[in-house]
């Protein structure tokens, strides 16, 4: 039973590695950041909402991304784990993951913090920007959502720290490598395959 945070900076390459991770541990990867895009998409209430805040940058307020995150989690794939990715990102969304696992008499299990240099990840956006076409990924709105991660979410690091449940791993590399690295924090250092490069077979 696994359950796992995935944390970094905007473009340090949490959904790539949170997909790989559900893959080897057969337990589903939650993006609050796709399904806000998700709903975007389909232009629910949800996805009106969450836009006005996106397309600044901005963290959507956490009354709204703890209701969608509850009842994600109440689903019956996640009862046997689950990789968040990109939540929580402020201390009130720390509390409120912290009481929904009590309520199922579950905690985390681990907590992982990819490290990636800021004018890296920079670069990555808006690499990005341009091959997908995200509106919130205008070098502006990067700026602002690095600012709003240093601010708000990095110190969050601390709080798992405390607990004993965090790991930073070097984000910087080739996808596989640096899905190594983050599989072996997750496995304790317990010994596994190395991952491939994806469209390797
Ligand atoms: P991401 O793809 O994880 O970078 O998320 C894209 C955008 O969705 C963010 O810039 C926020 O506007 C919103 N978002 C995603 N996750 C959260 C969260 N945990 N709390 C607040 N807003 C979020």
């Amino acid at each position: 039973m696994k359950r796992l945070l995935l944390m970094g900076a905007p473009g340090s390459g949490k959904g790539t590695q949170a997909a790989i991770m559900a893959a080897h541990l057969g337990i589903p990867a939650i993006s609050t950041g796709d399904i806000f895009r998700a709903n975007v998409a389909a232009a629910t209430p949800l996805g009106v909402e969450a836009k006005k805040y996106m397309l600044r940058g901005e963290y959507v307020p956490d009354s709204v991304t703890n209701a969608m995150v509850r009842s994600r989690l109440s689903r019956p794939d996640a009862a046997t784990g689950f990789i968040l990715d990109g939540y929580p990102r402020t201390v009130s969304q720390v509390d409120f993951l912290d009481d929904v696992l009590a309520g199922q008499g579950a905690k985390l299990d681990a907590v992982i913090m990819l490290v990636v240099d800021v004018e890296e990840v920079v670069r990555r956006l808006l690499r990005r920007a341009e091959a997908e076409g995200r509106s919130d990924d205008t070098e502006e709105v990067i700026r602002h959502r690095l600012e709003l991660f240093a601010r708000e979410t990095e110190p969050l690091a601390q709080i798992y720290d405390g607990r004993g449940l965090l790991t930073r791993v070097d984000g910087v590399g080739p996808v596989s490598t640096v899905a190594t690295r983050v599989l072996a924090a997750v496995n304790d250092g317990a010994e596994f395959s190395s991952v491939e490069e994806p469209g390797q077979a």
